[in-house]
């Protein structure tokens, strides 16, 4: 296994300062500084490994400042990986610094651990939806306390009453003896797909439960018999924000509550979730567990467009699809959900211009950095406009959550769905969809 500064190194040797990453940088393109393209943050963590300058937060804010969304990798020949070495250098700033202490409790208390995850957030979903959250923030209390807490509350138009996993009794999911497995039953003669072990992501379970409603009504539709994991965040918010150990330790608890289960395939509907599934091998490379589990993880839309669906029972829609980048980018599935709106959903697609580019949500970025995030966003929000088309449709509950806030800023009456949810729809399949 190679060290952190031995991938380091290598890494940043194969930078040529060649300049073609400034084409397809979200963020060059909109502040235009050398510091802010992949070829400026390059060159300040070689300043920083030779000793040259410090690790200060001033110094390296643009490697914070980065999306992660790895469209610089792509146009570099060298194929330069700066979404891994910025999330390295992250993780060397926390070192030397600290991390911040409400991060390190986020990360290391409450996300591996529902019992005290699940009552916090349904206390902010009654806050949300009796507006107690809205009053807080007009009168400047939000901010007061927090200028993330500010900005989050304005994402979200509002917040379920129910999650998902509250939902599934109603979806007909019972327990077994002696363990948490939650496992819905299909007749026999149904189920002639796969054994799918769905995974529910953060942002499906607590702000999007339709989505995985539909999901697993259309799996269920498609013959596969469903067990739902009885997981916790994947580790990418950790990961993202260089807090690696704390990402290890959520992937570790996931394959000790996974692996020993009966099933062919992890499936989610979160795109970002299956890309940090996938990438466990990576985090783990010493747990056997991880490689296996990797190789059975699908995303949604890949492994729906294998199965042998019904054709639409009504057809026209004009919608346009935008390319979450932990789905397209990271895991190349950009063929299969267009696939599935066309000849499953049967809509018209539209085309997007720069369908691959960030939309700015990129995790929690749009907290951490939003004014940038909104600019980023601002892009993406033109280029669907010049679409004409009725529906966004997309495949990751942040891109929703982003995107849907730009529309509802703008006024649209255009709905932004999962492809999920628009194939539900178009299959009779009904979806709670009481947010
Ligand atoms: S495209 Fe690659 S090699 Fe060229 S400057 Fe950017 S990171 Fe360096
Ligand atoms: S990962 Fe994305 S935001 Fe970061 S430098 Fe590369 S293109 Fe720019």
């Amino acid at each position: 296994m190679i060290s952190d500064s031995e991938f380091i190194e290598a890494e940043l040797s194969r930078c040529n300062k060649c300049g073609y990453c400034m084409q397809s940088c979200p963020v060059y393109r909109v502040v235009r500084r050398e510091p802010s393209v992949a070829r400026g943050r390059i060159r300040t963590l070689r300043a920083v490994m030779d000793g040259d300058s410090d690790l200060s937060r001033p110094m390296i804010e643009p490697f914070f400042e980065c999306l992660l969304c790895g469209a610089c990798t792509v146009d570099c020949l060298g194929s330069v990986q700066t979404k891994e070495l910025m999330v390295r250098a992250r993780q060397a700033y926390h070192a030397q610094y600290g991390q911040p202490a409400i991060q390190r409790y986020i990360f290391r208390k409450l996300l591996p651990n529902p019992g005290r995850l699940t009552p916090l957030v349904r206390l902010t979903s009654l806050g949300k939806r009796t507006g107690l959250s809205s009053v807080a923030r007009r009168l400047g209390l939000l901010r007061w306390l927090s200028p993330t807490l500010d900005v989050a509350e304005g994402l979200v138009a509002t917040m379920p009453g129910a999650f998902l996993r509250d939902r599934l009794p109603r979806l007909g999911f019972t327990s077994p003896k002696n363990t948490d497995v939650k496992l819905l039953r299909l007749e026999p003669e149904q189920a002639t797909g796969p054994k799918v072990l769905y995974f529910i992501g953060c942002g499906t379970n607590f702000q999007l439960p339709q989505t995985g409603e539909a999901g697993i009504k259309l799996l269920q539709k498609a013959g596969c018999q469903v067990t739902v994991a009885p997981n916790n965040c994947c580790g990418l918010p950790p990961w993202s924000y260089g807090d690696t150990e704390a990402a290890r330790q959520l992937a570790r608890q996931n394959l000790d509550l996974m692996t020993s289960l009966d099933f062919d395939l992890l499936v989610t509907e979160c795109g970002s979730c299956s890309g940090f599934l996938k990438h466990y091998a990576e985090l783990l490379p010493e747990d056997q567990r991880a490689k296996a589990l990797t190789e059975r993880t699908r995303d949604i839309t890949e492994l729906l467009a294998e199965l042998s669906l019904p054709k639409p029972m009504s057809k026209g829609t004009t919608v346009t699809y935008h390319d979450p980048c932990h789905l397209g980018r990271e895991q190349e599935v950009t063929e299969q959900p267009r696939k599935l709106l066309v000849d499953v959903g049967g809509f018209e697609l539209i085309e997007l211009t720069e369908s691959n580019w960030c939309c700015g949500g990129a995790g929690s970025y749009n907290i951490s950095h939003p004014e940038m995030s909104q600019q980023v966003l601002a892009r993406k929000l033109d280029h669907i406009a010049e679409t004409g088309a009725e529906i966004v449709a997309t495949a990751c509950p942040a891109c929703i959550i982003q995107i849907g806030y730009g529309a509802r800023e703008r006024g649209w009456q255009r709905p932004v769905r999962h492809v999920v949810e628009l194939l539900a729809e178009r299959h009779g399949l009904s979806v709670d969809d009481h947010r």
